[in-house]
């Protein structure tokens, strides 16, 4: 019993700090490393990218305290020892992954004119005409979508922290045609960079981005969309799952303790059946990156419980997904296995744990370049840590900032994102004017939450 009820503290006290976790670190944001590399013309202009100083503030309430390096995720147990048990040479060798961009991205055609998605996946019939496309580039990152407020926002203890980090079903419906109204189109990461192998690592080289006249780049991301325990509990959807059409869509256990699917549950299948509508919001057939941990599993699978009578089921059920999200346009990062703040840990701790990711969840996503840091964080060029992930094939790194910023440095392309969420809507409106115009974005349905946490 005891242990019981410390396990949920714990868990809350965890999701806690996963919920700050992807968005925390925005105050870190670079300011732009002058002359240090190689950036964008547009996307660097002094003092646009660093984060105002106010803006770390903009740190959630959580337990700040324990973002220490030491942050279990939300199974303590399982991540503080974090044992690599079992790193039985089977792990790619470093560089192995040799950080094609490719995985079926759409991007991998290289945005010549015309060229058919080499993905199969939806682009437009009719050759459109590109130009170079010079300006900066968005890059929005998203939490798994909060299907049911009812549960996200009824006043519990970790309400504040879905207030703060997610978004709802319909705002983020209305952000989609916001952004498609203002020509905005989805682009993938792979296009922006091309990636050699110089002295035996993957190495990002910028790439020119070729759109069609008058649209405007943008990338999605997802972070943690694995439908932790907490998530399962607090109003996300609880897996992504196969449908009739080939592609995939939501499932979840409703509040009333109904199971079924619904495609408005959460973002992929929102972006899919959006892009079907509109064709020419997705450039080549692009969608977004979704980050994934391991130590939960992997899109509603526990294919972490590698001992489990269920692991081969989970498994099999996790591959058919990923290669419908594959299939489609979706491409996958590291999130890093236990959701470590990679400035923090220990090189040793980074290695378990990216040896982790690696034995199980690289061999159902496939091998990636991009890791997509947790916290917000970011590793220094110079910090062995950075050698390290290079080595294991990583060549794109994303991190959390306030505006678009983009740089090729020492092999890599690091990029940050907007985080757009509760915070972002309601302190930012000003930043995210381009994006989604004045139009109110905040759900009612937080409001409950409100009262609830009145006190
Ligand atoms: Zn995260």
């Amino acid at each position: 019993m005891r242990a019981q009820a410390l396990r949920s503290v714990f868990a809350i006290a965890t999701a806690l700090v996963l919920l700050a976790g992807c968005a925390s670190n925005e105050g870190a944001s670079p300011s732009a490393p002058a002359g240090a590399g190689q950036t964008d013309a547009g996307t660097n202009a002094p003092g646009g990218t660093a984060a105002t100083p106010g803006e770390s503030a903009s740190q959630p309430g959580s337990p700040s305290g324990s973002e220490s390096g030491a942050t279990p995720p939300a199974n303590p147990g399982s991540d503080g020892q974090a044992e690599p048990s079992g790193n039985s040479g089977n792990a790619p060798s470093p560089g192995s992954s040799a950080g094609a961009p490719a995985e079926g991205a759409p991007g991998a055609s290289s945005g010549a004119p015309g060229t058919a998605s080499p993905s199969g996946s939806p682009s437009p019939s009719a050759p459109a005409e590109t130009v170079e496309y010079k300006g900066p580039v968005e890059h929005l990152f998203f939490h798994p979508l909060v299907a049911f407020p009812e549960l996200a926002f009824d006043g519990d203890r970790i309400s504040k922290g879905y207030d703060d980090w997610f978004v709802t079903v319909p705002e983020f419906k209305k952000m989609l045609e916001e952004l498609y109204k203002r020509d905005y189109m989805l682009v993938s990461i792979s296009s922006l960079y091309e990636t050699k192998t110089v002295d035996g690592l993957p190495s990002a080289e910028a790439k020119k981005l070729r759109l069609p006249a008058g649209k405007k780049p943008l990338i999605l991301s997802v972070d943690d969309i694995n439908y932790y325990d907490y998530m399962r509990q607090n109003g996300n959807a609880w897996k992504l799952v196969p449908d009739s059409d080939g592609s995939v869509t939501a499932w979840a256990r409703t509040p009333g303790g109904e199971e079924r699917t619904d495609r408005d549950w959460e973002l992929v299948p929102i972006v899919d059946d959006f892009v079907k509508a509109h064709p020419d919001f997705s450039w080549e057939g692009a969608k977004g990156v979704l980050a994934l941990t391991g130590y939960e599993g992997v899109f509603g699978y526990r294919t972490n419980e590698l001992d489990s009578p269920n692991y081969e089921k989970e498994k099999a059920e996790a591959l058919d997904v990923i290669a419908r999200l594959r299939d489609s346009g979706w491409l996958f990062a590291s999130h890093s296995w236990g959701h470590v703040d990679a400035n923090k840990v220990s090189l040793a701790r980074l290695k378990q744990d990216t040896e982790r990711w690696k034995k199980e969840v690289e061999p159902l996503v496939g091998p990636t370049d991009i890791f997509i840091y947790p916290y917000g964080s970011r590793v220094d060029d110079k910090d062995p840590k950075f050698a390290y992930l290079r080595s294991q094939g990583f060549d794109v790194f994303c991190s959390v900032g306030p505006a678009p910023y983009k740089i090729y440095r020492n092999g890599t392309l690091q990029m940050d994102r907007r985080h757009i969420d509760g915070v972002a809507l309601r302190t930012q409106a000003k930043r995210l004017e381009p994006l989604f115009g004045d139009a109110d974005l905040l759900d009612p349905a937080r409001d409950a939450k409100a009262e609830g946490l009145q006190q």
